[in-house]
């Protein structure tokens, strides 16, 4: 549609945070495209479908019937936020995620959500793959110490027993995966608003953003 707005960037620089904000401000369509990576890979493991079962992945994804409620993502009807945030899930999503026929389903979804829709959707790929011509695009990033702060707060929050080095770890782990893989990789595109948020809290980061869309 005509107000589509792309947020890329690594594992904990904010995106969903900031995504959710400006959909309410916006009155968008929030689509968390990690969360479609890391619903994948949820209910990949619970069927024992390996990355490289490919056909079996393929099956898997035409079965799972996904939408959004604001931030909630419900499959086959069942609400699946707190499941997919944990770090076994998040130890393996990129693993998934590399994946050409992973990348090609999920990718005609997006693109169709962001052509129906009014959209904010957030990944790694949406300015430079999904939503090429979205009105808006930036590109969030912040240093790996102060992400892996970030997440290890998120979970602790939750009562989760988390250690920060794992989770550092995990983030400098993805970050590679994700910015190297052959399809897609994690990239700032050529028109993107980049905005290093190491050292802004949430609405600094949001009145950035408001400022170049206003
Ligand atoms: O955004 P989040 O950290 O939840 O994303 C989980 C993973 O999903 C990423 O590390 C990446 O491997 C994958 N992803 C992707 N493309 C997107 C969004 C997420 O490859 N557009």
């Amino acid at each position: 549609m005509d107000f589509n707005i792309a947020i890329d960037g690594p594992a904990g620089s904010g995106k969903s945070t900031i995504a959710n904000i400006l959909a309410n401000k916006y009155d968008l369509m929030y689509i968390n495209t990690g969360a479609m990576y890391r619903a994948v890979t949820l209910f990949a493991k619970e069927n024992n479908i390996k990355p490289e079962d490919t056909e079996k992945l393929a099956d898997l994804i035409n079965d799972l019937k996904m939408h959004f409620d604001k931030e909630k993502l419900i499959v086959n009807g069942e609400v699946i936020n707190d499941k997919i945030t944990m770090p076994e899930i998040s130890n393996s999503v990129s693993d998934y995620a590399k994946v050409q026929v992973v990348r090609e389903l999920l990718v005609t979804a997006q693109k169709k959500l962001g052509e129906e829709y009014n959209v904010i959707m957030d990944g790694r790929d949406i300015g430079t793959n999904v939503l090429t011509d979205a009105k808006y695009k930036f590109f969030l990033t912040a240093n790996p110490e102060e992400r892996a702060k970030r997440r290890y707060l998120e979970l602790t929050n939750k009562g989760l027993n988390v250690n920060f080095e794992d989770i550092l770890n995990d983030i400098i782990k993805r970050d590679l995966i994700d910015s190297t893989r052959e399809i897609s990789p994690l990239k700032k595109a050529d028109d993107a608003v980049e905005i290093d948020t190491s050292n802004l809290d949430i609405d600094g980061v949001v009145n950035c953003i408001c400022e170049h869309i206003e």
